[in-house]
């Protein structure tokens, strides 16, 4: 009788292209899934519910998609140093196999849960970088191998490397018996809560359905339309173009495998008839490079998820003004390209790349606000919020980051100018000014008296002088 395998799922939501789960398949046939609820991540005060509701919705679609292999999804909710072991000892499983994580918290964990296992006497197989094309490690500098904290030379570095092709889906695979099935029951497994019954509601529609089917089909609507992926370089920029690819909750919680992701952007690449098409698809490949570079830099200095890289930002004076911090947060500045941008993730649970950037550098730059309260702002509400992304985001807006030219200071009106010209998407987000000129919505001059006729708010700071001031600010730091 071969060895039963418990494969714990956990950012790789499916049964494709899964490293791990191909590994832990052709050592046996047996191989039974389990997802656990973590209390003490779905206890923090930073948890969206558009994030629960889609992750919920992935783990219906894999629990599906492991009846039909033959097999089955587990569920628990317990703290994973013991839920786990529980679990793998209740179903006999001889060894329990997971994808590696970069995030702080999600390496201490799975020491922990290892030492429990070792302790159960249950072996472990955990060597996968399944979310990854290049493992952290493989991309350093050339003189000294270290790992870069500059996104341009570990860009090419990255590229040049070769990347792994998709890995064989779990087709078929051996269910546990009914005696198994009752001990895994007294050993916590429960049916698949939703998320409302974590306590989170979330009723507007996903940005993307979830699970691994949708996210298949949004990849290949992405990159195999000449639409998409072929003129992303010059469409990504308007916030109210439909030219991103949608994908990063599914990436975030691997509804798609990275290696089937870049198969499809290769695939592209080669059927680009020009070079000017290819250029679009390259950055779309550039855009799955940072992807990689903030979790490589996390991996490597975890000291980013509590603070700044750059040391002058370690007690920068913020301002940190509750008031305007609620304004920010609830689209109420009265600048109208930022206040469209929040509206947009309050209502959706997503933003727009160009106004991610746009509100962060509002946040930091105008309102002199600590920037780790707009990262957990968005963690509170964003679908594809995720540590190493949008910690990397925000302090590349802040200037805190690893960025060589860091002083960027965004001018909303300009920003609005370039990226939305025809006021199309400060309309969509701000109907109470909807019937203004467009030059008065991108440029935000607005006088007091229509803002007050239309209830939207005055400018609650004046950008010039908000520059000047981070700037000397910003100065005396440095000196
Ligand atoms: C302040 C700030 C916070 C951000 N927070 C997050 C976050 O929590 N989660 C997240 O996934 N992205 C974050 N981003 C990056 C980016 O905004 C989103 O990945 C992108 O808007 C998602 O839309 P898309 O899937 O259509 O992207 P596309 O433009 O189609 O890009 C393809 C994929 O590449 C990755 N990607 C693209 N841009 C970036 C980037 N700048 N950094 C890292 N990965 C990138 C994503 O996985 C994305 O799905 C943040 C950016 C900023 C400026």
């Amino acid at each position: 009788m071969p060895d039963r395998i418990l494969f714990w799922h956990r950012r790789d939501l499916r049964i494709s292209d899964n490293l791990g789960l191909a590994a832990a398949r052709s050592r046996s046939p047996q191989v039974t899934g389990v997802f656990c609820l973590d209390p003490q991540i779905l206890s923090r005060d930073d948890v969206a519910p558009a994030r629960v509701t889609y992750m919920i919705g992935c783990l219906a679609e894999l629990q599906q998609r492991y009846a039909e292999a033959g097999s089955e999804l587990l569920i628990i909710q317990a703290e994973p140093a013991k839920g786990i072991p529980q679990l793998a000892q209740a179903i006999d499983a001889a060894a329990v196999y997971w994808n590696r994580d970069v995030e702080p918290y999600s390496r201490d964990r799975d020491t922990q849960v290892a030492a429990a296992l070792q302790e159960a006497s249950i072996a472990i197989k955990t060597t996968f970088w399944d979310q990854l094309l290049q493992a952290p490690g493989s991309v350093t500098t050339k003189s000294d191998h270290t790992p870069y904290t500059v996104y341009s030379p570990f860009w090419k570095n990255w590229i040049s490397q070769e990347k792994s092709a998709p890995v064989p889906a779990l087709e078929a695979a051996a269910g546990l018996s009914a005696d198994r099935k009752e001990r895994a029951k007294a050993a916590g497994a429960i049916a698949l809560p939703s998320a409302k019954d974590l306590g989170f509601m979330w009723k507007a529609p996903l940005l993307l359905e979830p699970g691994e089917g949708a996210a298949q089909k949004q990849l290949s609507e992405f990159c195999d339309n000449d639409r998409y992926i072929a003129e992303y370089d010059e469409q990504r920029n308007f916030p109210d173009v439909d030219g991103t690819s949608k994908l990063s909750a599914a990436l975030k919680f691997g509804a798609i495998g990275i290696r089937t992701v870049w198969a499809a952007a290769t695939d592209a690449y080669q059927r680009c008839r020009s070079d000017e098409t290819r250029r679009n698809v390259r950055t779309w490949q550039q855009e799955l490079a940072w992807r990689e570079f903030y979790q490589h830099v996390m991996y490597f200095f975890p000291e980013l998820a509590d603070g700044p890289y750059r040391q002058p930002f370690k007690d920068f004076p913020w301002v940190n003004d509750e008031a305007d911090f609620q304004a920010w947060c609830e689209g109420k500045t009265g600048y109208p390209i930022v206040d469209a941008a929040m509206r947009q993730l309050n209502e959706t649970g997503w933003m727009h790349n160009r106004c991610r950037m746009i509100v962060a550098s509002f946040l930091t730059k105008d309102l002199i606000i600590d920037w780790r309260w707009g990262e957990k702002y968005f963690m509170q509400k964003l679908v594809d919020g995720d540590l190493s992304a949008n910690n990397g985001g925000w302090q590349w807006s802040a200037s805190s980051g690893m960025d060589p030219k860091p002083l960027r200071i965004f001018n909303p009106a300009s920003q609005a100018q370039k990226f939305d010209r025809d006021g199309e998407y400060i309309r969509q987000w701000l109907p109470e000014v909807r019937h203004l000129d467009t030059a008065e919505l991108v440029t935000g001059k607005i006088s007091d008296g229509e803002r007050d006729r239309a209830g939207y708010p005055r400018p609650i700071v004046d950008h010039k002088q908000q520059q000047a001031l981070f700037k000397d600010k910003y100065k005396a730091q440095k000196s």
